[in-house]
């Protein structure tokens, strides 16, 4: 258990589809637990980070946490949520708002994107888990499973307008 290096942009690694993590756990190719504990601590080690990807810390499966607990945006709150192989069941609304990311540092976006979700995936034991999500929570799902298929927000940004400096993040 360790918090790791963030993997930053451009670094290839960000656009890679990953790979399912519950497959390759049981193949004892993946330890799902210790990727766990690892995303958590790093995700934590940023004071206010609400989500964080396998690929930002360099395991390029599918595995990502989220916790919008004590967010002053969030509207749903499952509190900390390990998504192991997360599929999104169903979706709707559409909203547009201002994101940030651990691996683009120095700048933030306005993404439009679906405003409620409802996300089906396995929890560390293995066992097939709903989650439905609203507004930030949502979108911090969506943020942390584009990791999963090797998109930023960068990538759906509607123009240049759209991307603002950020002067500290880390
Ligand atoms: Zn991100």
């Amino acid at each position: 258990m360790a918090v790791k290096d963030v993997v930053l942009y451009p670094d290839r690694r960000l656009k890679e589809v990953c790979a399912p993590a519950w497959e390759a756990h049981l193949a004892g190719a993946l330890d799902i637990q210790q990727v766990a504990q690892d995303l958590i601590e790093t995700m934590r080690s940023f004071p206010g980070c609400v989500g964080i990807a396998a690929p930002q810390i360099g395991e390029l499966v599918r595995m990502a946490v989220v916790d919008a607990t004590g967010h002053p945006k969030a509207k749903s709150c499952a509190g900390l949520t390990v998504l192991v192989d997360p599929v999104i069941e169903e979706s709707d609304g559409r909203v547009k708002m201002r994101e940030g990311c651990l691996s683009i540092p120095d700048l933030t976006g306005n993404v439009h994107r679906v405003k409620t979700v409802r996300v089906r995936y396995r929890d560390l034991a293995g066992e097939s888990q709903v989650l439905e999500a609203d507004a930030f929570e949502a979108r911090i799902i969506l943020h942390e499973m584009d990791h999963l298929d090797g998109i930023l927000f960068l990538d759906r940004v509607a123009s240049a307008k759209d991307v603002f400096a950020r002067k500290t993040y880390r």
